[in-house]
């Protein structure tokens, strides 16, 4: 039984080994990546920090997206690339009087950094507790692979579409980079809003979009 089980864990280490090297990662060395956490605004006149949406259980989308945005953050940079956070554990929050203008700067520093893309992390909110799934925009030509990419990558998750097409927002319109936004799932729909607020599961959502990234952009 001994020997047998043994001889188990050796062809189970051994599938293992092979289902690894049929994956090889690709690597993003030299590539930039600017990952904007959506959100997490303190205004200097002592308006309420502006978390995004939130969810009937409290879990507020500024939260969700960071710990994302970290955790896409962190696969980006053992793949080789290097990574522009606009917000951070360690500094999670921005100062700006005017949303707009500050989704714009996030947008411009990927243009000034020449950075090899502009991810966009947000996630959604309805009055309609029910409505659910994610959502992928763009706007410029050559944001289309990247969206696709990222569509196809997040379906897996089974949360559902949302919506998926072109949208001139203040960070697809200021970026001349390919860029896109995407909402990981409605904060408002509980079941979505208990996935995002899991750990595990928001590894799941970052190693989404770290798959697509490295699909469109790895060598
Ligand atoms: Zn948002």
């Amino acid at each position: 039984m001994l020997v047998a089980s043994r001889m188990w864990l050796l062809l189970a280490l051994l599938a293992g080994a092979c289902a690894a090297a049929q994956t090889p990662q690709r690597s993003l060395a030299g590539e930039l990546f600017i990952v904007d956490s959506g959100h997490g605004v303190r205004y200097p006149d002592g308006r309420p920090l502006n978390v995004g949406a939130v969810g009937p259980d409290g879990i507020g989308e500024a939260r969700v997206t960071l710990a994302i945005a970290e955790a896409l953050a962190r696969r980006l940079r053992s793949a080789g690339a290097k990574v522009v956070l606009t917000r951070s554990f360690a500094h999670p929050f921005r100062i700006a009087t005017d949303l707009r203008k500050d989704n714009r700067a996030r947008a411009a520093l990927a243009n000034r950094l020449h950075a090899t893309a502009f991810v966009s992390i947000h996630a959604d909110a309805s009055l309609d507790s029910a409505k659910r799934g994610t959502s992928v925009f763009w706007l410029r030509p050559n944001s289309v692979r990247l969206a696709r990419a990222v569509r196809a990558r997040l379906a897996p998750l089974a949360l559902g579409e949302s919506e998926f097409h072109r949208r001139d927002l203040a960070v697809t319109n200021e970026a001349v980079v390919p860029a896109i936004l995407v909402e990981v799932g409605f904060v408002s729909n509980p079941r979505q809003e208990r996935l995002l607020a899991m750990r595990s599961f928001q590894q799941r959502e970052a190693q989404a979009l770290f798959d697509a990234i490295a699909q469109v952009f790895g060598a």
